[in-house]
Parts: C-alpha cells; sequence; structure tokens
C-alpha cells in the first residue's frame, strides 16, 4: 500500500477555511482578530473509557479540529460567537463569577469552561475582554472528542488573550479538569492528545504524571474512522457518568473487600486486584453502602455524580472487568507497535475488535448502529493492511 494514501477532496482547505472565518469576524464585529487558536479532535486507537480509571490509552489527533478567531479589548465582556447559526450568540461580563450551567450544557458553556480553567489557574480577577468567533468540523457528539476541542481551544485563547504561558502539559491538565464544569467526570484523554499530538504518530498517554510517548503505527496501516451517525450528547445525558460512577464505586468495593483504606481510593488502576470479590450483578445500593459502611447520603453525595442520582443498580462486575481487561489490550497495542512482529496488522485490528467487543457486551457504550457498522466492516475486510478505527459512541440505549 502507498505509504501516501490517496486523500478525498474535502469540501474546503484550511485556507478557505481561515479566510472565512476571518471574514465573518470582520463582518460581525467591524474589525479584524488579533490572533487564531485550535485545537484538534482525536480517534482513540484503544483503551476506551478507561482514562477516568487512572489506565494509559492510545488515541491520534485527526484533522477536524476546533478554531477561534479573537480580538482583545478592555470592553469588560466576552463575546462569543459560532459560524455555524445552530450555535447563537453569547456575552459574558469579565467583572462576575463565571457560570457554567451544567443543567443546560449549551456550546458556550464549553468555552465557558476553559476561559474559567485558566481564570482560577491564575486568580485573574479580570479577564481582558474579548471578542471571539469559533469554527469547528468535528462531528459533534459522535465520540472524537468535539466538546474538548472547544474546551481546550477556549482555554487557549484565553492564556493568550490575558497574556499568560504555559506548557502543553499543564493546559492539557487544566482543560481535562475544567471540563468537568459542564459535568462530565472524564479522565483526561481527550485534552491531552488535543495538545500533545503531534504529525505522523499515534501517542500512548499515561497519567500521574500525565505523559506521552511516540506510538508508531506499522507502515502501510491505514485507520478508517467512520461515522455510525448515531448522536450522544455526554453533557445532557447521564450514561457516560453512570459508567464513570460505578467503576468508581467498584473501586471502592474492591478495596473494602480487600481491607484497604477505601476512602482514598478513587480509581480501578488503584485498587487492581482479582475481580472475583465482585459478584454477578446488578449491585443495589443498599448491598453497597452495606459493604462500604458508609450511609446513604455519604453514597449520594461522595460516590454519585449530580446526575447520576437517580441510579439504584450499579454493574459493578462488567464495568470493571472492561477496564481491566482494556488497559491490558493497550500495553499489548504498543508492543505490537514497537516490536512489529509478522503479522502486526492484523493483531491490532484483533485487540481493537476485542476492545469493540468488550464495550459492546459488558461496559455497554456501543449501539445497534455502530455494532453492524463494525460488523460490516470486519466482514467486507477491504484491504488485508485495512483497519477499522470506529470511534466508539456512548450507548443511547436500554440502561439499568
Ligand atoms: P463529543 O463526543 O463530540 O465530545 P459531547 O457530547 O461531549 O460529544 O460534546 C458535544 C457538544 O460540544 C455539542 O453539543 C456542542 O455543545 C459542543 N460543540 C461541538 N462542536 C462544536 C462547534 N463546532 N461549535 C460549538 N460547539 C460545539
Ligand atoms: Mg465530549
Amino acid at each position: 500500500m502507498a505509504t501516501n494514501p490517496p486523500k478525498l477532496k474535502t469540501a474546503i482547505t484550511a485556507n478557505e477555511r481561515l479566510h472565512n472565518l476571518k471574514k465573518t469576524f470582520e463582518a460581525k464585529y467591524g474589525e479584524s482578530p488579533l490572533f487564531y487558536a485550535c485545537a484538534p479532535g482525536r480517534v482513540n486507537l484503544i483503551g476506551e473509557h478507561i482514562d477516568y480509571c487512572g489506565y494509559s490509552v492510545l488515541p491520534m489527533a485527526i484533522e477536524q479540529n476546533i478554531i477561534a478567531a479573537v480580538s482583545v479589548n478592555n470592553s469588560g465582556t466576552i463575546q462569543l460567537a459560532n459560524t455555524n447559526p445552530q450555535y447563537k450568540d453569547f456575552t459574558v461580563s469579565c467583572f462576575e463569577d463565571i457560570v457554567v450551567d451544567r443543567d443546560n450544557p449549551k456550546w458556550y458553556y464549553y468555552f465557558l469552561c476553559g476561559v474559567k480553567g485558566i481564570q482560577e489557574k491564575f486568580g485573574i480577577a479580570h479577564l481582558s475582554g474579548m471578542l471571539c468567533v469559533v469554527n469547528g468540523t468535528i462531528p459533534p457528539s459522535s465520540g472524537l472528542s468535539s466538546s474538548s476541542a472547544l474546551v481546550c481551544c477556549a482555554g487557549l485563547v484565553t492564556m493568550e488573550a490575558n497574556q499568560k504561558s504555559l506548557s502543553k502539559v499543564a493546559l492539557a491538565e487544566i482543560c481535562a479538569k475544567c471540563e468537568r464544569y459542564i459535568g462530565t467526570e472524564g479522565g483526561g484523554m481527550d485534552q491531552s492528545i488535543s495538545f500533545l499530538a503531534e504529525r505522523g504518530t499515534a501517542k500512548l498517554i499515561e497519567f500521574q504524571p500525565l505523559r506521552a510517548t511516540d506510538v508508531t503505527l506499522p507502515d502501510g496501516a491505514l485507520f478508517v474512522i467512520s461515522n455510525c451517525c448515531v448522536e450522544m450528547n455526554k453533557a445532557a445525558s447521564s450514561h457516560f457518568n453512570i459508567r464513570v460512577v460505578e467503576c468508581r464505586i467498584a473501586t471502592k468495593m474492591l478495596a473494602q473487600k480487600r481491607g484497604l483504606d477505601s476512602s482514598r481510593l478513587l480509581k480501578l488502576a488503584e485498587v487492581q486486584m482479582a475481580l472475583k470479590v465482585l459478584h454477578p450483578e446488578p449491585y443495589g445500593r443498599e448491598e453497597i453502602c452495606k459493604v462500604l459502611d458508609i450511609t446513604s447520603e455519604q453514597f449520594s453525595t461522595e460516590l454519585l455524580s449530580a446526575n447520576t442520582q437517580h441510579v439504584t443498580q450499579f454493574k459493578l462486575h462488567q464495568r470493571a472487568k472492561h477496564v481491566y481487561s482494556e488497559a491490558a489490550r493497550v500495553l499489548q497495542f504498543k508492543k505490537v507497535c514497537d516490536s512489529k512482529p509478522t503479522g502486526s496488522i492484523q493483531l491490532l485490528g484483533d485487540l481493537m475488535n476485542q476492545s469493540h467487543a468488550s464495550c459492546r457486551d459488558l461496559y455497554e457504550c456501543s449501539c445497534p448502529e455502530l455494532d453492524q457498522l463494525v460488523d460490516i466492516l470486519i466482514l467486507a475486510h477491504p484491504h488485508p493492511k485495512m483497519l477499522a478505527a470506529l470511534h466508539i459512541l456512548y450507548l443511547r440505549f436500554q440502561l439499568v
């Protein structure tokens, strides 16, 4: 296979896009942008839903991104606009606390997450005024992390507008934390790859401390990122956070059974041990409280998130099983990329297929449309060197 596979012509080149953004900015605000900021989306090759459990993941950035055109002023306001008319204008005052309404996750609240993160990092009392127009090409709510690209872009914009400077790692850590203002309790992969990605390489992202290591994929491997066109808005639903809290509770249960101090442990990676202490699903609140020796009140405030308070039954065993097996697959994937044995591409494909099966059956974060797409791609097997990097949609059907 050619090392440079033929590319479909995209509707618009990067230069045309920037030019159009500049024109929109000028038409809207009557002045030219002072600077532009850009943050890419990503596809996770392997390591689904394990970053928030403390495990390493293996994503790469994609061409689709969020860009912002910005000018700075002392108007005392931040004015946000979007080239997509679906996303309405919004203005906030630089003299009032920035409020992110997680019950109503409009696009500008993601932007304000990034603003707030930088403001808090530097303790900025009064932010610089800004005029801003955002343009994005990442399909939203499709598992390519448009939300984090937007938060990261906003963090970058705010840092620059307020004449601050940070390393990429620091920016990634701040943006991972501040995206949680919107309510989704992610683990930090998306913001990390958005800042730390480099052309021509995937990255193994490890946490605590955050670091990114190049993973060179085998020559000729071609990744197809296909969209099953089912959307899942993570902040507007509780599906994502239910998985997060289930893993958190599984951690506590495992720790408690093993006589560890469960009050200090939050991540499965921190308590990696035999799964057999967990019984078949599901677990009820009462039983969990009993094992952990906590009150129902403590359970709600310390373990659940705001949007998972209604959940009464938890699938701890299968969620933990996915996380532990997926974490092992990430390491196997990296090993194949590093040692490049014969049949590397087949081995990587097998790991990705196992990952999908685990997401589908144990983590239940797929949907019928995505499963069908995966089946079609596996059956079609259009080229022996083709891998299907299917971006995984977070579940939209049958939940507890
Ligand atoms: P994803 O998997 O893409 O991160 P999320 O549900 O986490 O999906 O985030 C999607 C949300 O991000 C959208 O509902 C929208 O509010 C915001 N978003 C994505 N792309 C854009 C964009 N180009 N402009 C403004 N907001 C965007
Ligand atoms: Mg997201």
